[in-house]
């Protein structure tokens, strides 16, 4: 690619604290093989998840995190590269950062109340730059798959993945790729995909057909897999705890309740988690609890049977994003949610769309699948599992605007009574009697 110069997300300033030298190598979960990091990351030739063969820093100071955030050096200003003691020693010019991250971290008391717990903090992985957490992880892994030579980048998505595949493919001057279910994703993420400029394959069939078809396509066309199977975005997704602990002062919170879908989250935050335990940063590991769609639980399944056996399911819900039936990452994710005596559960769409308006009309707002996060706390919560003395993180996912089509739906419902939140439109002439009416029935 020419004009590689002037590309908004490549870096000039080398970080020393990179060493190409010391990439580590991937090791099969399942047999042990390993693997170059030089090569594209799909899965081992018997089938099983590489992970990353990865250290723990030791000696580091808190207060080196701290005071990259008065810096301008955009690696010091990314959410992701800020902790890069905890990533992998890419060059830095091979680094694509728009910069993401640097998400907030809200305190919500009425939303706590409403949960039913003590202390409640929303941190927002919507304010991300293509309004999703997957930025987080494919800053890492696009700039991995520059620095491995790859000729083009490839995903399936439920939506986010491929708009931010889209964005920092064309930020690295890559040709992308994307497989998405027809018909099942919304107008605003895959407009964003079209928009970025990738190649979209709508597939007759759901996202996990999508999912089976990209990772043959990958390993037969040599193209560089962008799903969470890929243990670089992974690591990039673990930034999203080392930043909130960061923001908590590492004074650590009691849980942590996230959505499920492909389950990359859950098995990034379980590593993550571990890792800032194991290098001094928190004196105690909070523990995890993911929140499924009950039309789309297959964890929440396992969970019940105590991981003894996985069953894939046919997945139906209205949070598009965690519509997925044969997570990638259920091992993975499992080894997460036991390694902090986590809990899975599952909730409804209604349920979904009542936590969805509590977040909205708080002034901060989350796509559906976000907002199960929420709603899975406050089941957690009347169910005792939960203790409401905790103070707890949910992390939203994505960005109100990523599905105005459910947002549309959900407040010209006809159920009758119509819930409390829903706010109708009105259409009035356009006189002031008229107006004084409206105004009149204000509270
Ligand atoms: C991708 C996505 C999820 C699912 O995350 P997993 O790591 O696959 O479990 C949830 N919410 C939103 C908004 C997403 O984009
Ligand atoms: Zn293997």
């Amino acid at each position: 690619m020419d004009g590689a110069d002037d590309r908004p997300g490549q870096m000039t300033t080398p970080v020393t604290a990179l060493d190409a030298d010391a990439m580590p190598s991937l090791r099969c979960r399942a047999c042990g093989m390993q693997y170059p990091a030089q090569q594209a990351p799909g899965r081992c030739s018997c089938g099983g998840l590489l992970d990353l063969d990865i250290a723990v820093p030791s000696g580091l100071d808190r207060d080196v995190f701290t005071r990259r955030l008065a810096s301008h050096d955009l690696l010091d200003r990314s959410g992701v590269w800020r902790y890069r003691e905890f990533l992998v020693p890419l060059p830095s010019p091979v680094i694509v950062t728009r910069p993401e991250g640097n998400t907030n971290l809200y305190p919500v008391p009425r939303i706590a109340q409403w949960a039913g717990c003590a202390q409640l903090w929303l941190k927002h992985e919507g304010e991300n730059p293509t309004g999703s957490f997957k930025d987080r992880g494919m800053t890492v892994a696009v700039s991995h798959a520059r620095w491995i030579g790859a000729r083009a980048v490839a995903c399936a998505s439920t939506g986010n993945t491929s708009a931010s595949v889209a964005a920092y493919a064309a930020l690295a001057g890559l040709p992308a790729v994307v497989f998405l279910p027809e018909g099942k994703i919304t107008a605003a993420k895959l407009g964003q995909a079209i928009a970025y400029g990738a190649r979209i394959v709508q597939i007759r069939g759901d996202f996990d057909a999508a999912m089976r078809l990209v990772q043959e396509a990958s390993a037969a066309f040599g193209l560089y897999l962008l799903n969470s199977v890929n243990p670089f975005r992974l690591l990039g997704q673990q930034t999203i705890m080392f930043e909130m602990l960061h923001q908590l002062a590492w004074d650590a919170p009691d849980w942590i309740v996230l959505p499920g879908g492909n389950l990359g989250n859950t098995a990034a935050f379980g590593q993550a988690l571990v890792r800032a335990h194991a290098a001094g940063l928190i004196a105690r590991l909070p523990r995890l609890a993911t929140v499924q769609a009950e039309g789309a639980a297959p964890f929440y399944a396992a969970f019940q049977r105590r991981f003894t056996a996985f069953s894939p399911v046919q997945a139906e819900t209205i949070a598009t994003a965690i519509r997925i039936g044969n997570p990638v990452n259920y091992e993975r994710a499992r080894d997460a949610i036991v390694a902090t005596d986590g809990v899975v559960t599952a909730v409804s769409d209604a349920e979904i769309l009542e936590a969805k308006a509590m977040i909205d009309r708080a002034g901060i707002g989350c796509e559906p699948a976000s907002a199960a996060a929420v709603a899975g706390l406050r089941r957690l919560i009347s169910e005792g599992v939960i203790d409401a003395k905790s103070n707890v993180v949910a992390v939203l996912t994505g960005h109100v605007l990523k599905d105005p089509e459910t947002i549309m739906a959900m407040h010209q419902t006809a159920a009758e009574p119509s819930p409390a939140w829903v706010n109708r439109p009105i259409v009035v002439e356009p006189t002031l009697a008229a107006l004084r009416e409206v105004l009149d029935a204000l509270a």
